[in-house]
């Protein structure tokens, strides 16, 4: 069927035929009709990774499959979402080892970005902790691959943001937990040196993720709320039935400029008013703010916006992040939200996106104006050895993603050498070349 499609920054938009196989007959049947194609999974990525001429959604793919209990490893289809994970494992006291900003995220999806929580500095990103994964390839055959079996396969489809084809399964470890709630500890910190330390002092905690003011000026520059955390043992393990509030409409375009979103931190700033703060939070509040809000896309306009994600190295990411939130100064722009993570060591995926130093998240309502403010940044960010986030990316170009990720061309040929760039293409493969 032929219809617009988009992901949640709703840039791009495309026309694309999309269609909801229900089983792997029915996949098979579109690979011999079609000449390629490219799965969605919850279209929670920004960008166009999973757009394309002909898009397979996974949703129907929806069930567990196999949990063992005594090793906490389950198996599921790859469109099973996070949150039925939660709804269904967390009362019997087993949680997610790795999860991203957002519950409503399907298993591929999770998989083919390698996504990162907030404890990367400590426990890696999802494909960490998969074990196993089904992968239904363009010539139909089905094939199971692991770090020990089709090793090459495994390390290919992990972060390979789709492109070597249909994962139909997952096999994962889950974390034991004994309780819903998370001890939280939110720490004010005055200037951007001091969200960088604390980052450092507590990181042997759990989790970690600061929310940053960069529209701050003079001595509080980079000042931040930043968020620690640790699961409670109060053997409390219920899952809340909360009901979402929702966006209900697309917000105006002069609602989100330079001053309202200064006005927005100042208040979010001052709202805590003790340097440390410590409290029992459910889950969902500390791992899942905002999808308490349906739709809240919405708030950037009908054009949507763009999320500029980028990791840099630690020992530059002082200097790398000053010089990025002056330059968006000087652009006269403001980011909405702005995300600081510390992320831990590289696995050797070759698209995976995290490796060791500061990760920095900054969302901008789309105009004209962004994507030459964004070639800046590119610059910044490779001058001091960093990469961009393809899950968040639509405008990248080559010669910076080759700069970012050396293992490129391993992908590639891993690509060429299997038939892949004929029959798996995404919007973003095309645009990448890759
Ligand atoms: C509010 C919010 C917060 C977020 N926070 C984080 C965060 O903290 N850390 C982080 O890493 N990411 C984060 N993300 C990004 C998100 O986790 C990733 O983009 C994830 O890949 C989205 O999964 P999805 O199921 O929506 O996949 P989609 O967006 O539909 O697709 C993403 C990629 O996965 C591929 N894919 C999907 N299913 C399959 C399959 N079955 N087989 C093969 N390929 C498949 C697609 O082709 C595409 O390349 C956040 C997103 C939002 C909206």
């Amino acid at each position: 069927m032929k219809q617009f499609l988009t992901t949640w920054s709703r840039f791009p938009l495309i026309k694309s035929e999309v269609e909801e196989p229900s089983s792997l007959e029915e996949v098979r049947k579109y690979f011999r009709e079609k000449p390629s194609f490219i799965p969605y999974g919850c279209g929670r990525s920004y960008g166009d990774a999973p757009l394309g001429n002909f898009v397979l959604k996974t949703k129907r793919f929806r069930f567990f499959r196999h949990f063992d209990s005594q090793t906490g490893e389950l198996t599921a289809e790859a469109g099973v979402t996070l949150q039925e994970i939660i709804k269904h494992f967390l009362p019997r006291g087993w949680f997610l080892p790795v999860t991203p900003g957002t519950k409503f995220v399907s298993l591929g999806g999770a998989v083919a970005a390698d996504v990162h929580g907030k404890n990367h500095h400590l426990d890696g990103s999802f494909c960490n902790w998969v074990t196993g994964l089904w992968l239904l390839l363009p010539d139909g055959k089905e094939i199971f691959c692991s770090p020990e079996e089709n090793a090459d396969w495994f390390r290919m489809t992990c972060g390979g943001m789709g492109l070597t084809g249909f994962i139909t399964k997952v096999r994962l470890r889950l974390r034991t937990v004994q309780s819903s709630f998370i001890e939280e500890t939110i720490i004010k910190c005055e200037n951007l040196e001091e969200s960088l330390s604390i980052f450092e002092e507590y990181s042997s905690t759990l989790y970690s993720v600061a929310w940053l003011d960069c529209t701050a000026r003079g001595r509080s520059f980079g000042r931040s709320l930043l968020m620690l955390g640790h699961h409670s043992d109060d053997g409390h393990l219920q899952v809340p039935n909360k009901k979402t509030l929702s966006f209900p409409v697309d917000a105006p375009s002069f609602l989100l400029n330079p001053y309202s979103i200064k006005l927005f931190n100042d208040i979010y700033y001052s709202q805590t008013k003790k340097k440390i703060t410590q409290q029992k939070v459910i889950y969902e509040k500390f791992f899942y703010p905002l999808d308490k809000i349906n739709h809240w896309n919405k708030l950037y306009g009908k054009n949507g916006f763009l999320q500029y994600q980028f990791v840099i190295p630690k020992d530059e990411a002082p200097e790398a992040i000053k010089e990025i939130l002056f330059t968006i100064k000087e652009y006269n722009e403001a980011p909405f939200l702005t995300v600081l993570k510390l992320l831990g060591k590289e696995n050797n995926f070759p698209l995976s996106f995290p490796r060791e130093g500061y990760t920095l998240a900054l969302d901008f309502k789309l105009t004209p104006r962004v994507f030459s403010l964004f070639r800046i940044l590119d610059e910044i960010v490779h001058f001091h050895g960093g990469r961009i986030y393809l899950a968040k990316d639509a405008r990248l170009n080559r010669k910076y993603l080759e700069i970012g990720y050396p293992g490129l061309d391993e992908f590639i040929r891993f690509r060429e050498a299997n038939n892949l760039f004929q029959h798996v293409k995404s919007q973003m493969s095309e645009r990448l070349g890759i």
